[in-house]
């Protein structure tokens, strides 16, 4: 068997540096065994990657695309009146997305994923629900456009939690999906079918989820139908209470806020993930944390989109457990979900240093720990542990560069996270294989030629799309 060991300058563990230990890997992408080593500086300081829970990444090929106003906003009104909002943003956001096929979401994807682990994010859930041709019509493999993720999973290195999405329709109401979405549709049954499918596709890098794209997608018997049949080993993602119209429209139509119907027709439990939860009160606050489920907080596109702030000091203090996603890709980069996480509530109470809790005063390990220790379930991988039996998927932050000069124990991960833009990854391993070194994807440059070839072909004017 071959083995790998590793003997880190310094290891991230679950209660901080240890300057005494090193790992190995097997043949299999799994750490063997932590040991205790002598410091090498040559090793350097090690953390493990960070899980992405929320990526769309078709939507890689509209990041900055849509910021532009869009609405003349009401008739008579001056231009400062008008509102563009998360829901003129979709309307790009369709017209886009009307334009890939498996090839094209195959080469924006494996763009993304480099990007991603040169960030240092080591594991991505893709949420994905562009499934069909824009007709609707089905391709000849209906997996096709998830087995084009897989393929750019594979391909980087990534290691990804695939999640298919149940979309059914355009609003609370039950509506039919409006033309621009039926491409994302599925009745119950050919929805379960795909994830069937999928799972035999499984390996040590590959699981496959549910995600449930929002109460307004999917009506309630369906998804009792779906929560039914599904296997209970897999993971469960839904968008919720992401805009205020969506809230407002739940309690007419289901006489309940989002997050409170969820949480009292369904099984919400630590296989859940609730994907921004931005617009909360306090009992929906402590219901999240007593159910054991993750949120994922995109903050980077919660803030493009304008969505709203999650009120991450209460959930904290009632132990709910959270990790970040990068979602539309406006920004893809670990750090700055992180940073912006703590400075929009910093920005909201006018204090600093708000995101700490029992076990550290360092906003940076709080915010590390906390990301890390949602890992495994919400990807249901063994993942955000260098430990015996969890995937050997790991970091070496760049201590030579000049923002970790005098660097030590107590201040390694602030200065990661709040010293800057300057990438501080030097190298990122999954599964024991190393996919970044020097900072750079090992082929970075082929993918990023392929990628700009589809983006032309993307982007060029044709008939019958606007
Ligand atoms: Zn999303």
């Amino acid at each position: 068997m071959t083995t790998t060991t590793i003997d880190a300058a310094m290891l991230w563990t679950p209660s901080g540096w240890r300057s005494d230990a090193g790992f190995d890997s097997d043949a299999n992408g799994r750490i063997r065994m932590l040991e205790r080593a002598e410091p090498t500086a040559g090793g350097g300081w090690i953390v493990p990657g960070i899980p992405n829970l929320h990526s769309h990444a078709f939507q890689r090929a509209m990041a900055g695309l849509a910021e532009r106003r869009t609405l003349d906003g009401p008739a008579g009104a001056a231009p400062r009146d008008a509102h563009d909002s998360f829901w003129t943003w979709r309307e790009t956001m369709y017209r886009m997305a009307a334009r890939f096929d498996p090839d094209s979401l195959h080469a924006v994807a494996a763009q993304l994923y480099a990007e991603m682990l040169e960030a240092g994010y080591t594991t991505v859930c893709e949420f994905h629900y562009l499934h069909h041709a824009p007709d609707g019509s089905r391709y000849a493999d209906p997996a096709a456009m998830s087995r084009a993720l897989i393929r750019a999973a594979r391909e980087t290195g990534i290691r990804l939690t695939l999640l298919p999405v149940l979309y059914m329709s355009g609003g609370f109401d039950g509506r039919a999906l409006g033309e621009r979405q039926r491409r994302f549709g599925h009745g119950v049954d050919d929805f379960l079918a795909l994830i069937d499918t999928l799972r035999g596709d499984e390996d040590d890098t590959l699981r496959i989820g549910c995600a449930l794209h929002s109460l307004r997608a999917v009506p309630p018997e369906a998804m009792h139908a779906v929560l039914a049949a599904l296997p209970r080993d897999m993971p469960l993602h839904i968008h919720i209470a992401e805009q205020v119209g969506e809230v407002q429209d739940c309690l007419a139509l289901r006489g309940a806020r989002p997050v409170e119907w969820l949480l009292g027709n369904a099984d919400v439990d630590a296989r859940w993930t609730l994907v921004h939860a931005t617009h909360l009160d306090g009992a929906e606050v402590q219901g999240i944390a007593r159910s054991g489920a993750t949120v994922a907080i995109c903050p980077t596109t919660e803030a493009n989109l304008g969505d709203g702030l999650f009120p991450l000091r209460d959930f904290l203090s009632a132990g709910g457990a959270f990790g970040v996603g990068s979602d539309s890709q406006s920004s893809v980069s670990p750090v700055e979900e992180l940073r912006w996480l703590e400075y929009g509530q910093r920005l909201a109470t006018r204090h600093r240093n708000i995101a700490v809790d029992g076990d550290s005063p360092s906003v940076g390990e709080t915010l590390l720990r906390g990301v890390l220790a949602s890992g495994a379930a919400a990807t249901w991988q063994a993942v955000g542990k260098l430990e015996a039996g969890h995937c050997a998927d790991w970091i070496v932050l760049d201590t030579d560069a000049p923002q970790f000069a005098g660097v030590t124990a107590g201040d390694a991960v602030d200065r990661w996270l709040f010293s800057g833009n300057r990438n501080l990854v030097r190298e990122v391993h999954v599964g024991g294989r190393r996919v970044v070194a020097e900072g750079r994807h090992v082929d970075r440059d082929a993918i990023a030629a392929r990628y700009r070839e589809t983006m032309h072909a993307l982007l060029a004017p044709r008939a019958g799309i606007s």
